[in-house]
């Protein structure tokens, strides 16, 4: 039996700056050259709530304050249920930047009226203002959260270093959500605090783009594994990939950061 993949990737052309389309496609080649077969649904603006509930693994990328607005706006009533009601259920998901913070309570943008999130992730975000600093550059973090920490450390052996790059005006405060990580270069959620991202139940929040997966392919392994497994209700151990050019980019990027 080939086992099937859906990948749900929430407002591809609002949300994708910074090439977080990388990460769909990272998981969708990562899938196939192990002889899965994948599906891409592209839940955006004419999808149904029902579209939503089908998919196996989710990914949404970043935005500008703009297209955010309008994903925010869209995003609610049978869509945003269905959303919640997955991520509720443990469909793993990665979430760059401008989606996680339209999954916490509310975003205040640049400028203009604070937007209502949807209240999954216990989380806000502030945009100081159009003449505040952004947080641009790249981040390197460890990954903290349990259990995820634990099960990246058995996949790897290795601790959970995440290379990324960030580019957000909006800072974010995490209230009773696990972060995700610990920044040793970078300013992470909001400069101040040293957190990066969130993580719940199997849901990835992070303002790394790079992308975030191709640059740390043991996240996309993880969800992966997440997703199949839960679909089909057994384990799956994913065959290794070559991956040593990857490993090379990473320990280069780490030798610059220093
Ligand atoms: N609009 C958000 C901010 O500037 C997110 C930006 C992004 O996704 N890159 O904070």
């Amino acid at each position: 039996m080939t086992m099937e993949l859906r990948i749900g990737w929430l407002y591809p052309t609002l949300m994708s700056t910074y090439g977080d389309r990388g990460n769909v496609i990272c998981l969708q080649r990562r899938a196939q050259w192990r002889g899965f077969s994948v599906e891409i649904v592209a839940l955006d603006q004419p999808a149904e709530a029902s579209a939503f509930r089908q998919v196996d693994v989710i990914v949404g990328g970043g935005a500008q304050d703009r297209q955010q607005e309008i994903v925010m706006r869209d995003l609610r009533g049978a869509k945003a249920e269905a959303l919640r009601e997955q991520l509720e259920a443990n469909t793993p998901g990665v979430f760059t930047c401008g989606s996680p913070q339209l999954l916490g309570h509310y975003y205040e943008p640049a400028q203009g009226q604070r937007i209502e999130g949807l209240g999954l992730l216990d989380l806000v975000s502030k945009h100081p203002g159009p003449q505040a600093k952004r947080c641009i550059g790249n981040v390197v973090f460890e990954i903290t959260a349990e259990p995820l920490a634990q099960e990246l450390r058995a996949l790897t052996g290795e601790s959970p270093i995440v290379i990324g790059f960030e580019n957000h005006g909006g800072r974010t405060y995490l209230q009773s959500v696990a972060p995700l990580g610990k920044v040793s270069k970078g300013y992470g959620n909001n400069g101040e605090d040293g957190y990066e991202g969130a993580f719940y139940r199997q849901a990835i929040a992070t303002y790394a783009h790079g992308p975030l997966l191709p640059k740390n392919p043991f996240i996309a392994d993880w969800l992966l594994k997440k997703a199949l497994e839960r679909k089909y209700q057994t384990e799956v151990a994913l065959a290794p990939l070559e991956d040593q050019l990857a490993n090379q980019a990473r320990a280069a990027m780490l030798k610059r950061l220093e």
